[in-house]
């Protein structure tokens, strides 16, 4: 893997682009002058090998937009990407089934002319594919949303198996592929992945792929496809994009006060998040490392980290302080959620991820703060309460889940641990009292 970072070569890399884009985004975000884009601007760079693209370390995760009461703030999303790509960021990573996302990217892109400055990855929601009809209509909506003709990294969105995609295979995708190849539509082919690390490697030797992603990061050493499959891909020469970096914000916000104190008895200098994808950079086999950033500072503490994580960077030090905090974060996230809300909506309106955040918070941050937040995630006493007692098994939640979490099982833990006797009789008077009824 060649690695471009802040040697003489990739320097003069990125002292031209800041040039350029000093000049092209002056009057959007002006946030100085030449010398100080030209400091800023030290992505890392790694190289796509099959294509020649170079790509920078740090991928923006495109499922997380910021929101106001639940809509993409557009003026702030806006500011983030805008200045993601000032900072070198040139992978944005969308699919069909994030809501808004797609619309909101294709039109900043389209709105300040930056569409041949990026590499858009999206992806072909297979799960809500019905027939071969539906590669089409998906595929020419997301075309349309991103407001392009063409898209850079196409990902069959969710392989959790070989067997999933001898269906696929049986439906023609791969001649559908090739058409859409051959008139530019889609320029590289690969899959996202949440399965057994068995049934990556055989995924991966199912078609000739130009790219895959993964889930991948301290935590996940050896889940799904783990080191075992980075390393296969990395073999065949595939660029291996790396998501839940932060498992889904778990290693930035949600460590145990411990753990937190052992990385900065180690390094006050560094954030949890920093430490995260610091893991990930040590690894050459990873080529682009997704975060899905919606605050300016995270984006800022992010490219900071991805100036200087070259691979290599973690010692046999900084490596035992990651096994202390893995210990120590192993003892308290019980569920495994990411909160990526793909099991959601459900019909009964039980807050799936909330419950599961509240109950590892439990151990995390204490039962107190647990209980808190479980209170304030279901809602017992209102009109609409959204609890796991509301469960009625139906199972539509689990087939969505890529972490493969028992849901329903796992509720019955949660409301065993957060909603003792005693609980349950207080909100069902307080209920009483209220004259409040469970929702139909
Ligand atoms: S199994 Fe329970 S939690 Fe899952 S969708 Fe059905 S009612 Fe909702
Ligand atoms: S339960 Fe599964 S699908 Fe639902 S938010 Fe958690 S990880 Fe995502």
């Amino acid at each position: 893997m060649e690695i471009f970072a802040a040697g003489a070569g990739s320097l003069r890399f990125a002292r031209g682009y800041a040039a350029v884009e000093a000049l092209d985004f002056a009057g959007i975000a002006w946030r100085g002058n030449i010398g100080r884009e030209e400091r800023e601007n030290l992505m890392q760079f790694r190289e796509d090998k099959i294509s020649g693209n170079r790509l920078s370390v740090l991928g923006f995760g495109c499922m997380r937009f910021p929101r106001n009461f639940g809509v993409i703030d557009m003026q702030k999303t806006e500011n983030l990407v805008m200045e993601a790509i000032r900072g070198g960021v040139n992978y944005f990573d969308t699919a069909y089934i994030y809501p808004g996302s797609e619309e909101t990217l294709g039109s900043i892109l389209e709105k300040n002319r930056v569409r041949d400055r990026v590499y858009i990855a999206a992806k072909l929601p297979l799960v809500i594919c019905h027939g071969p009809g539906d590669f089409d209509r998906f595929f020419n909506k997301e075309l349309e949303r991103l407001r392009t003709g063409y898209v850079d990294y196409y990902l069959m969105h969710m392989i959790t198996g070989g067997d999933l995609w001898k269906k696929f295979q049986s439906w023609g995708i791969e001649g559908w592929l090739a058409e859409k190849k051959k008139a530019g539509q889609i320029r590289r082919v690969g899959f996202s992945f949440h399965g057994s690390r068995d049934e990556f490697i055989r995924v991966l030797d199912m078609y000739d792929w130009e790219f895959v992603q993964i889930q991948y990061n301290y935590s996940d050493e050896n889940f799904q496809a783990g080191i075992t499959g980075l390393r296969k891909a990395a073999a065949k020469g595939l660029p291996v994009i790396i998501m839940e970096p932060l498992l889904g914000g778990k290693l930035a916000r949600g460590l145990p006060r411990e753990a937190e104190e052992t990385f900065k008895r180690a390094n006050p200098a560094l954030s949890p998040a920093a430490w995260a994808f610091r893991w990930v950079w040590n690894q050459q086999e990873a080529t682009v490392v997704l975060s899905g950033m919606n605050e300016g500072r995270q984006l800022k503490e992010n490219l900071a980290a991805a100036e200087t994580a070259l691979p290599g960077c973690v010692g046999p030090e900084e490596a035992e302080v990651y096994r202390r905090v893995l210990g120590i974060f192993n003892r308290s996230y019980r569920i495994r959620c990411t909160g990526c809300n793909y099991c959601m909506p459900c019909p009964q309106n039980v807050n799936i991820p909330g419950c599961f955040a509240a109950y590892n918070s439990s151990f995390a941050m204490g039962f107190i703060q647990g209980m808190q937040q479980y209170v304030t995630s279901t809602a017992p006493t209102s009109e609409r309460m959204s609890g796991p007692g509301l469960c009625v098994k139906c199972g539509k939640c689990e087939k969505h889940c890529p972490q493969h979490i028992p849901i329903i099982r796992s509720l019955e833990t949660v409301r065993n641990r957060m909603e003792p006797v005693w609980m349950r009789w207080a909100i069902a008077l307080i209920r009483f009292t209220l004259g409040k009824t469970r929702p139909s």
